[in-house]
């Protein structure tokens, strides 16, 4: 057995695989037992957003944890919860001010999905039940977000017995699953990736379709693709056509991580609903939730005598609605998103710089400090073989050299793409920018001589 590593009783996703293991962590470091240093460049899984041992954020949780350490949310109600809410809704778009929490993002979309469609229902449309997702996307692991989210690999395992909802192909100009030229659809102001959406809602019945579930920027499946700027102008005009809710998925966006609050503010669009999880508590505690709009909240009242028919045991626990908190704070005192741009344009530069060396690096993009690369066999974007796994092997270099990174791999017209995803925490310094970049140029040349042999 290698050092670090040792047999024990956890279920780990991937049995066939031995992990580090860690002890403790500081800053953007975290250190395994025979103190190996590895840079957190994905941030966990872009969850950890201020780093490790913030004792801020510990003690906040464990003074909460004295005073009361769970309440249940059907009957009480408890500073934190209230103070908390108060602060989220006040960062959100206008419109939207009640907050629910959930403990993960699955559970959150969940939540969207059933808030939808009870909406409706008692509003007088109780065929409006079918929701609206896309290919290339990720919503969660739970019945109705794999549902509603596009991850093939996922989603085969679990066919028949997920729900019939439809989608539409995610936005991606590079590889345009459309095969249409960018320029031509901006010169048109005809994008085929929103009016796809009016042509299935159609197809569906409008009277069916409860709503629409969209990343504003694609994350783990397609590696930090932005969409055309107008793209969700369109769907928001589409939605409200076809009375069809907008949900906007920032569980791993939101909270500050592409430079804005919430990345749906980059298309100057107001969803009725917005899932946060991963950032709201860098990670400290299980937090994730929804912030509903005031419109959805009216129609609950009107029409369901204000209750929503679902629920969580730990829905709004107050251990990790303190750790929000304290989270919040600080990203307010220390002008993380002001931190945020600064660093992600540095990155940024630093990524297109390597790209100019490296030229099996297709393509970087991103917003902020979730960014991404996309390698490809040549300068024509042809893909790597499937079985090569060039992003897990980068990573696992990366991972010896000291650096850990987000390695994905999506559908993109039957190709899956090999991408990776840089995503370090929301206060990264600039040295430490230079770490990551330097282990990440020498993991992919690694990598590229392997495969070359
Ligand atoms: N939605 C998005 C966009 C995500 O990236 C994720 C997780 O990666 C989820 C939902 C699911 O969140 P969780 O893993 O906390 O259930």
């Amino acid at each position: 057995m290698e050092r670090g590593m040792r047999d024990d009783h956890v279920f780990h996703r991937d049995l066939s695989k031995k992990y580090p293991l860690i002890t403790h962590g500081k800053g953007s470091y975290l250190y395994s037992e025979e103190g190996t240093r590895y840079l957190d460049a994905c941030s966990g899984a872009v969850a950890a957003n201020l780093g490790h041992g913030i004792e801020e954020i510990a003690s906040a949780m464990a003074n909460q944890a004295k005073r009361a350490a769970f309440v249940h949310t059907l009957r009480f109600e408890t500073p934190v919860l209230y103070k908390l809410s108060e602060k989220i809704a006040r960062f959100a778009p206008d419109g939207l001010n009640k907050v629910y929490f959930t403990s993960g993002g699955s559970e959150a979309n969940e939540s969207a999905i059933k808030l939808a469609r009870q909406f409706h229902r008692d509003a007088g449309k109780p065929e409006k039940h079918v929701v609206i997702g896309r290919w290339q996307s990720y919503h969660g692991n739970t019945f109705g977000s794999l549902s509603a989210g596009g991850d093939i690999k996922r989603r085969q395992v679990y066919t028949p017995n997920l729900l019939h909802f439809t989608h539409i192909h995610s936005p991606n100009c590079l590889r345009c699953p459309f095969q249409r030229d960018k320029g031509d659809c901006d010169s048109r102001q005809d994008w085929s990736c929103s009016t796809s959406l009016e042509q299935l809602i159609l197809e569906v019945g409008p009277q069916n379709v409860s709503a629409f579930i969209a990343e504003p920027i694609t994350g783990s499946q397609l590696g930090s693709v932005v969409p055309p700027d107008n793209y969700f102008k369109e769907v928001r005009r589409i939605c409200d056509q076809y009375d069809v809710l907008l949900i906007a998925d920032e569980v791993m966006t939101g909270f500050g991580r592409t430079g804005k609050t919430f990345a749906i503010e980059y298309f100057d669009v107001i969803p009725d609903i917005i899932t946060f999880g991963k950032g709201i508590s860098a990670g400290y505690a299980p937090l994730a939730g929804m912030i509903v709009h005031d419109r959805l909240i009216k129609g609950l009242i009107q029409n369901s005598k204000g209750k929503f028919v679902h629920g969580y045991t730990y829905s709004g626990h107050p251990v990790s609605v303190a750790a929000g908190l304290a989270v919040l704070d600080i990203y307010e005192r220390e002008k993380i998103l002001e931190n945020v741009v600064e660093k992600g344009n540095y990155l940024l530069q630093k990524l297109i710089e390597l790209k100019r060396e490296i030229p099996l690096i297709f393509d970087v993009r991103g917003k902020g400090l979730l960014l991404g690369l996309e390698f490809a066999a040549d300068a024509e974007g042809t893909p790597f073989k499937q079985d090569l796994q060039i992003t897990e092997r980068i990573n696992e270099k990366a991972i010896e050299l000291g650096a850990v990174f987000y390695p994905g791999s999506g559908t993109i017209n039957g190709y899956l793409g090999d991408h990776l995803i840089v995503s370090p925490p929301l206060n990264s310094k600039t040295n430490e920018i230079d770490e990551l970049v330097h282990i990440l140029r020498k993991s992919i040349k690694l990598t590229i001589e392997e495969i070359r042999e």
